[in-house]
């Protein structure tokens, strides 16, 4: 089957976002939402803006869709990001465990690199993952605008034959 001119998304609109408890129960977070799942068409090249209609609330969500090649290449690009900043968490773990582990001799301080390793640990620890899922997940469409009811409303990508994917209604 060529999915390669498609991209698969799903609408959601947020139905409500309840907080429970607090006062006799635990404080507990609940989001609800209906989907409804779309297939768009890609441009042949560059970038096309595609109207959604949200079908709870028939708002007209404005989405942009990005040719298979642009879309290829930024997952790549996200993914690659992702495995150098793991690269870069383990190499600047390694030498914050050298240095930090080393005696030092009186009145010498540990060198400047090794708050820098520290930071660096902080970010790609959070960094690594968040790249390499998003470009994972990555579809090239991305949500550019909605009108008043944009707040409640969420585009995310579908992988093709998901499943528990839905046409629309
Ligand atoms: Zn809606």
């Amino acid at each position: 089957m060529n999915t390669a001119g498609t991209a698969e998304v799903a609408v959601r609109h947020i139905l409500g976002d309840k907080v429970t408890g607090g006062f006799l129960t635990p404080r507990t977070r609940t989001i609800t939402w209906s989907a409804a799942h779309y297939v768009v068409k890609r441009p042949p090249s560059g970038k096309q803006t595609v109207e959604l209609t949200c079908t709870e609330c028939s708002a007209s969500l404005l989405a942009e869709v990005r040719d298979q090649s642009f879309t290829r290449t930024f997952a790549a690009v996200l993914r690659i990001i992702g495995v150098v900043c793991a690269v870069v968490f383990f190499a600047a773990f390694a030498y914050a465990i050298h240095e930090g582990g080393k005696t030092l001799p009186e009145g010498q301080s540990l060198p400047v690199l090794f708050p820098i390793s520290v930071i660096a640990i902080a970010v790609t620890f959070v960094a690594a993952p968040t790249f390499y899922l998003h470009g994972r997940s990555y579809n090239g469409v991305s949500m550019l605008d909605a009108p008043k009811p944009r707040r409640g409303h969420q585009i995310r990508p579908v992988r093709p034959g998901q499943r528990g994917a839905r046409t629309p209604r």
